[in-house]
């Protein structure tokens, strides 16, 4: 007889963890299923040990490029990326024990294994059944590989934490968050590092200061920017090298390829037709604003929804907003997908909230909106001879001048914005904004100074 639950989460990533816990916490009996790691894309092939090997980025670029200036005589014997690896994986160890803990202390049952669908109440795990009142479908998303002759010679993000051992030289082609963030970080470590793109730069849907800003600095310190470069096909050669060719003509031959071109969802598995959940063209599950599909009892969170945002803080929040309607009796519950801020750990970082100048223009009309901007050398690389520019805008709308648009690269602005996010929420026009008192000496302080 099929085990029932008042909850079911299928896939214990970002989303599902955090709606799983938040039902159980109001008394729910709920199970998770989870067919490989706890804590999914973010905890074991994202957002986690892609920030460890930023801050190993960081720690390189502090010797090589800043320390001489900075009075000290470094000597650098050399760099062990499999100590690193070896660190960041006990890291991510210790991080399943606590979500194991917290999981268990709130009685969700975790169940391993591969989950697919019966019906829309019943779902089958290693040949066991399980029903429930409600399910969430929360299987996230997996790297795409092109269709090109020889596609299957490079790696994708997940096979870039499984490497071992530093590559010498690497191609990686993609112009989204992850090509841009794993081209930072092995430039930054010291790999002959090449991105292509296949228009005219990386992040084009960021502001243009955003992304003129980024390309500046990538020519100064690398990697490699390759523009209007459009893969063609994929040579292994003789010598265990690998060759790209493009369809401009131009090849490049390298050690290391990897495809970050984007991903998308894992609901093609998982027997969704015998549900009658509807997905459009590509798979990405509809739901409504209270993230439930068409099919009563059956919910979706993450990077599986239609015209969702794929970020960890996303899923999460969903998951919770999710649970406190179901389980806690609040039935107007739901997500608010608008002013999310978001950070791309580039180097030198970027942050953004809200509206580009450009999408301002659209929505407000031209004549009711005004930026605001400011460019200067950060100071932590203004006493050296390696300086790195620091670009700030906000983008205002309407005779209050309310901010709907934030925009930085530059050191730390990574961590400069979560409370500008706040403060945007809040309906923040640049008169607050310019009534908080500037904290001084800070690179923040250009946010509440702008003219
Ligand atoms: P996931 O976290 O992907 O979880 C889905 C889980 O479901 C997985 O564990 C999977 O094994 C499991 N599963 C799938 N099918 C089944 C099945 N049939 N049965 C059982 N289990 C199943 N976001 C940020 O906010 N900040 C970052 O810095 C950031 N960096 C990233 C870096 C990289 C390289 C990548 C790839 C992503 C990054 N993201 C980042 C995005 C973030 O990881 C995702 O948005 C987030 O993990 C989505 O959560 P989710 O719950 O939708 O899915
Ligand atoms: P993406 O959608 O951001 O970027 C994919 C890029 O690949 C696009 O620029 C696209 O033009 C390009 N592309 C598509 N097909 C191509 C092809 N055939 N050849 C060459 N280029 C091609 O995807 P991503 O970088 O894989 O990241 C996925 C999502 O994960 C992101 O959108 C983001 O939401 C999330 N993420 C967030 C962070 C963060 O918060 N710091 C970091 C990594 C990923």
């Amino acid at each position: 007889m099929a085990k029932h639950f008042d909850y079911i989460c299928i896939g214990g990533g970002s989303g599902g963890i955090a709606s799983a816990n938040r039902a159980a916490m109001y008394g729910a009996k709920v199970a998770i299923i989870e067919a490989k790691a706890l804590g999914g894309t973010c905890v074991n092939v994202g957002c986690v040990p892609k920030k460890v090997m930023w801050h190993g980025a960081q720690i390189a670029e502090a010797m090589h490029l800043y320390a001489k200036d900075y009075g000290f005589d470094v000597d650098v014997k050399g760099f062990n990326w499999s100590k690193l690896v070896e660190n960041r994986e006990a890291y991510i160890s210790r991080i399943h024990t606590s979500y194991d803990n917290v999981l268990g202390k709130n009685n969700v049952e975790v169940i391993n294994g591969f989950a697919t669908f019966v019906d829309a109440k019943t779902i089958e795990v290693n040949g066991e059944h399980y029903t429930a009142d409600h399910i969430l479908i929360a299987v996230g998303g997996e790297p795409t590989i092109p269709n090109v002759p020889g596609a299957e010679y490079g790696i994708d993000s997940n096979g870039f934490f499984e490497l071992n051992e530093q590559p010498k030289r690497t191609a990686i082609v993609g112009a989204g968050y992850i090509a841009v963030e794993i081209a930072g970080v092995l430039s930054a470590l010291g790999t002959d590092t090449h991105l292509f793109v296949r228009k005219e730069s990386p992040l084009r849907s960021f502001d243009p200061m955003i992304v003129d800003t980024l390309v500046e600095v990538m020519a100064a310190e690398g990697p490699t920017l390759h523009t209007h470069s459009i893969p063609k096909q994929v040579v292994k050669e003789a010598d265990g090298s690998i060759t790209l060719h493009f369809e401009n003509g131009e090849s490049h031959n390298t050690d290391l390829l990897i495809w970050a071109i984007g991903r998308h969802p894992a609901t093609d598995k998982i027997n969704l037709q015998a549900t009658g959940v509807e997905t459009n063209a590509r798979g990405y599950i509809k739901v409504d604003q209270y993230q439930a599909t068409n099919v009563e009892g059956i919910y979706c969170v993450g990077d599986i929804m239609e015209g969702g945002i794929e970020l960890t803080p996303i899923a999460v929040k969903a998951g919770r907003q999710l649970s406190e309607r179901l389980f806690n009796n609040k039935p107007e519950a739901k997500m608010d997908y608008t002013l999310v801020p978001t950070v791309v750990f580039s180097h030198p970082p970027i942050g953004t909230i809200g509206l580009t100048t450009q999408e301002a223009i659209e929505q407000y009309g031209e004549q009711n909106v005004k930026v605001y901007q400011s460019g200067f050398t950060a100071m932590y690389t203004a006493v050296t001879s390696h300086r790195q520019p620091c670009k700030m805008k906000l983008v205002c709308a309407g005779a209050d001048e309310k901010v709907v648009g934030l925009h930085g690269i530059g050191y730390t602005v990574d961590e400069m914005i979560q409370g500008f996010g706040v403060a945007m929420k809040m309906g923040a026009t640049k008169a607050d904004f310019d009534s908080v008192v500037a904290i001084h000496p800070t690179g923040s302080e250009e946010f509440v100074t702008m003219r």
